[in-house]
């Protein structure tokens, strides 16, 4: 632990995975927001997403904090809607927390992750339990940690950090909103599976699947 570290190539792979899963999944993030929200997340964040990656392809960011500086401020530019400036925020947090370096070291990494967490936070206001993306964020993020602390190789810590992101979203299905678009609907918010916990889920798969061994 420790030693292990992430490089910019792997993390704008990761990156660009997530800009796919996005798109493949637009039609159903954008009919669950339907349902307890205006019906445009899909939309949303394929917009940022797609815009994302095609920076990407005019030129390639030499260090993680350039490489997530540009996912962030992309996103807060592109998306609109409540999720762009989250999102943007959690990226931007989540490159000064890594430096300048070409790679970054997973403990580093990690506290990214965090900082990017607090980001959100600071901006939304949410708290767990309030049905949005950090029910789906939080838990990733500290089972990543936990995974990593305990000695896990970074394939086997995503896996599990995916697994929390997924619980975390699920758990959104009962709950109640307490911020953002849905809150509006309050108690009819309730059994209907929260959209940003979705997308965010879809971060994890796309960094438990980078990162998985072979890949
Ligand atoms: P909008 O609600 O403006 O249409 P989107 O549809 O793109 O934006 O995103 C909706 C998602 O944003 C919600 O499903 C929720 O997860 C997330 N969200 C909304 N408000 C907040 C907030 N204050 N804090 C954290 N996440 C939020
Ligand atoms: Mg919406």
């Amino acid at each position: 632990m420790g030693e292990e570290a992430v490089t910019v190539g792997q993390l704008a792979a990761w990156v660009r995975r997530f800009a796919d899963l996005i798109a493949e999944q637009k039609a159903y993030l954008t009919e669950l927001d339907a349902a307890i929200g205006d019906g445009d997340h899909g939309i949303n964040m394929d917009r940022g997403m797609t815009a994302v990656a095609g920076k990407l392809d005019a030129a390639t960011p030499g260090t993680v904090d350039e490489l997530f500086k540009l996912v962030g401020l992309t996103l807060v530019s592109t998306v609109g809607g409540a999720s762009g400036p989250l999102y943007g925020t959690f990226f931007l947090r989540l490159g000064s927390a890594c430096g300048g370096s070409a790679a970054v070291p997973i403990g580093d990494l990690v506290n990214g992750l965090h900082a990017g967490a607090g980001g959100l936070v600071e901006r939304g206001h949410a708290e767990l339990g309030d049905k949005t993306m950090l029910d789906s964020l939080q838990p990733a993020v500290v089972a990543l940690e936990t995974a990593v602390s305990a000695g896990d190789r970074l394939p086997g810590a995503l896996s599990k950090a995916w697994a929390a992101a997924v619980r975390g979203r699920d758990e959104t299905v009962p709950m109640v909103a307490r911020k953002g678009r849905a809150s509006y609907l309050a108690e009819r918010s309730a059994g209907h599976q929260d959209p940003g916990a979705t997308s965010t889920a879809l971060l994890f798969e796309a960094a438990a699947f980078v990162f998985a061994a072979g890949n």
